[in-house]
């Protein structure tokens, strides 16, 4: 038992709850488990027995939100305003009917399957017909090239029409899943404080994030077969003039070749950057990224990129510089673009808008070749998911009505305070940093802003006037694919509108309102804690304070730590790309870096085959460098705020008395990483590339590399196996 221990058991309904999720993930022998090499299976055997396959903590935690949300949905405004998961302690009173009423119909509209139905597949088909007379290709020159003189004004026509929909053919585009956070625009590479508009690659139907892992991916028979599948089948169902099947079947071969081509361009491109000495001086080839308004034109003759951004951006703002990130790129583009057949060129188009927008109409042709075309599913999540991409700051609002009220904002926030403090604490303790490169280090961490539940700016989801405002130019109709169209388009404008100000610390990119995650943002020097992610199992303003800090606290020191490791440390305080650490630091930081790199890559699983599949340590450094540091500040902030802290807040909960409190910390640790994926998954996801290690590597990561941990389990080896901060 630890000197400041309770022995009172918190027996609220959260703590009860949480109590019961813990131990229905424990493993019921974990006595006779070690803790110390075998902690994965010790708070996770349970987990694993329970539920099915791909299922882990994070995405588990969706689950819930979901729910409430369809609820809140399908109820008039006054019946809704009155939902409430169980255990809510507070709420504010001020939301705004004609909000919801926009949220109530464009879920209505997604749930209406009959109406989805009967419209069919002529959504789309009306739409590639508009495209058609913009571009008017006739069918008779099929085997034409593309000719600079008649075919320039149609092909930035089109290219401009998708992008005002939000669908990338040149320019980036903003994901609508938010979770990745793209967006048409991007922080400018030498000054972060100005926002630009960004030109990064053309996309490919195999993504350009796969193509930097597999570089072949298009050499590939099999992908490329059912690729080309996929594409003919698409367009036989919807060109929009009468054309043979044998001459889309001819043009699907040639929409792979001409993406095949842009591919080669684009990773010989960035490998040029890579060894041209990017790595030497990241400044120099930041600053050739931003090319002027006025050298665009000459960088982009045939694609036209200053008619793109003259289109796109808020009328009568014309930017000074774009940031373009391979300027090199584009001539070797424009030469592959001259080389196709005219025909060839706009059906890509259409493929771009159909493998876009094939997913809000219903047709059985689309469905057969996995081109979407399951729109009228009835299913109630992808339909949160539609409001979310059009409506996101005001479903956000009214979950947060619902499900975050103030208690449990004000506890995430000092939660984040704290921890925030505890990093200074530790960077000013580091042996192996130099006293020059640690001000410079507590300088960004001043610097940092923690931004927590929701956005406060741009629109202040709080605020139903500022969400009015926000939402004003978008109409939503009992159209489907036409809301759909839409909030794309809405995405766009109100994207575009961030051109005119500088960047703001408290934008909230990557992440929102409703998601299950957090993140931190290097080029605003922010940290993202959304509501979504601070909800029951894993969060409430009732739990002992081990629970908090133990689970939202590690993941709040993660992102901070993000701040601070391989990718984060290359930014300087205000997000700016540049070397401001002494070499001898720097070597010091490398050194231990390795540690961690050797750890993951001799954490393994046993995949279906029987085989080992070790960890990619050197893909996933930052990220368990992150955890190690995040899960260390978590738990002494908390061993620190524990000894001021009145005993009704360092409870036990029922059924896990026989565990230390600093035990305990530890098991809800682990129990955000928790996953059932079944063995060959693990073995898939081992070898994916991702830059996150396997969960259950993050659980033994985390017990080998936290000094708390050791001793909290009485292990013989006290000392962290790795540790930076
Ligand atoms: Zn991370």
């Amino acid at each position: 038992m630890g000197q400041f221990q309770s022995t009172e058991v918190c027996t609220t309904p959260a703590c009860v709850q949480v109590a019961a999720n813990l131990l229905g993930n424990l493993a019921p022998h974990w006595r006779d488990i070690d803790p110390c090499t075998n902690f994965d299976e010790m708070v996770c055997y349970g987990f694993n027995q329970r539920h099915d396959d791909t299922l882990n903590g994070l995405n588990m935690a969706a689950k819930p939100n979901y729910r409430l949300l369809r609820e809140i949905l399908t109820l008039p405004y006054e019946e809704a305003k009155k939902v409430k998961p169980p255990y809510t302690l507070s709420r504010r009173d001020n939301a705004d009917e004609h909000n919801f009423e926009m949220l109530r119909q464009s879920y209505a509209t997604c749930m209406d399957s009959d109406a989805i139905k009967k419209a069919g597949i002529k959504p789309l088909k009306d739409a590639l017909n508009e495209f058609h007379k913009q571009w008017p290709v006739e069918v008779e020159f099929a085997d034409e090239l593309f000719d600079d003189a008649d075919d320039k004004v149609g092909l930035q026509a089109v290219s401009i029409a998708l992008a005002q929909l939000n669908i990338r053919t040149w320019a980036w585009r903003i994901d609508p899943t938010g979770d990745l956070g793209r967006s048409y625009r991007k922080a400018d590479a030498v000054n972060p404080k100005i926002q630009r508009f960004w030109f990064l690659a053309p996309q490919t139907s195999i993504p350009l994030e796969e193509l930097f892992g597999n570089a072949a991916a298009y050499s590939d028979n099999a992908t490329v077969a059912k690729l080309e599948a996929k594409i003919a089948g698409a367009l036989n169902a919807t060109f929009p003039v009468s054309i043979d099947e044998s001459a889309v079947n001819g043009i699907a071969k040639d929409i792979i070749a001409f993406e095949a081509a842009m591919a080669d361009a684009v990773m010989a491109t960035a490998q040029e950057v890579q060894s041209s000495g990017a790595d030497k001086d990241p400044q120099e080839t930041l600053k050739k990224s931003v090319v002027s308004f006025k050298d665009l034109e000459a960088l982009t003759p045939v694609l036209g990129f200053d008619a793109m951004v003259k289109a796109l951006v808020p009328q009568g703002h014309v930017p000074d510089a774009v940031r373009v990130e391979y300027p090199a790129l584009w001539p070797l583009v424009e030469k592959i673009v001259k080389q196709q057949r005219k025909i060839v060129l706009q059906s890509w188009f259409f493929w771009r808008f159909i493998d876009a927008m094939g997913k809000y109409v219903e047709s059985p042709e689309l469905v057969a070749v996995e081109a979407g075309g399951k729109a009228a599913s009835n299913n109630y999540e992808a339909c949160i998911n539609h409001v979310d991409s059009s409506l996101r700051w005001i479903l956000g609002h009214f979950f947060v009505e619902a499900s975050y009220s103030n208690l449990t904002r004000s506890t995430s926030t000092k939660l984040a305070v704290n921890i925030h403090e505890e990093m200074k604490v530790h960077v000013e303790k580091l042996s192996w940093m130099s006293e020059e490169t640690k001000k410079r280090t507590i300088k960004k961490l001043d610097n940092m802003v923690l931004n927590i539940g929701y956005p406060e700016e741009e629109p202040n989801a709080a605020s139903p006037d500022s969400l009015a405002a926000f939402y004003s130019g978008l109409n939503i109709t009992n159209s489907f694919f036409e809301n759909a169209a839409a909030g794309l388009h809405h995405q766009v404008v109100t994207d575009m509108r961030g051109l005119l100000k500088p960047s703001s610390q408290k934008e909230w990119e990557t992440v929102h309102t409703l998601i299950t995650n957090a993140a931190y943002e290097g080029e605003y020097n922010s940290i993202l804690i959304p509501a979504g992610v601070s909800q029951l199992p894993m969060f409430h303003p009732d739990l002992p304070e081990w629970a908090l800090y133990g689970g939202l606290g590690a993941v709040i020191g993660h992102e901070i730590t993000h701040g601070l490791d391989s990718r984060g440390r290359a930014k300087n305080e205000n997000g700016l790309q540049t070397n401001w650490w002494d070499k001898k630091t720097e070597e010091e930081f490398e050194t231990r870096e390795k540690c961690f790199e050797k750890q993951y890559s001799e954490f393994s699983v046993i995949g279906p085959d029987g085989k080992k599949y070790n960890g990619q340590g050197n893909v996933t450094l930052a990220e368990s460098v992150s955890d190690a540091g995040g899960l260390a500040v978590a738990y002494d902030a908390w061993i620190k705020e524990r000894k001021s802290m009145p005993n009704v807040w360092d409870q036990s909960l029922p059924g896990l008395e026989d565990f230390t409190h600093e035990q305990l910390f530890f098991i809800v640790y682990g129990n955000w990483w928790c996953n059932a994926d079944s063995a060959a998954q693990k073995a898939k996801r081992v070898r994916s590339n991702g830059q996150h290690p396997l969960n259950q590597f993050r659980i033994l990561g985390g017990a080998e590399n936290s000094r708390g941990f050791r001793e909290a389990f009485k292990c013989a080896k006290k000392e962290p196996r790795c540790e930076i901060f």
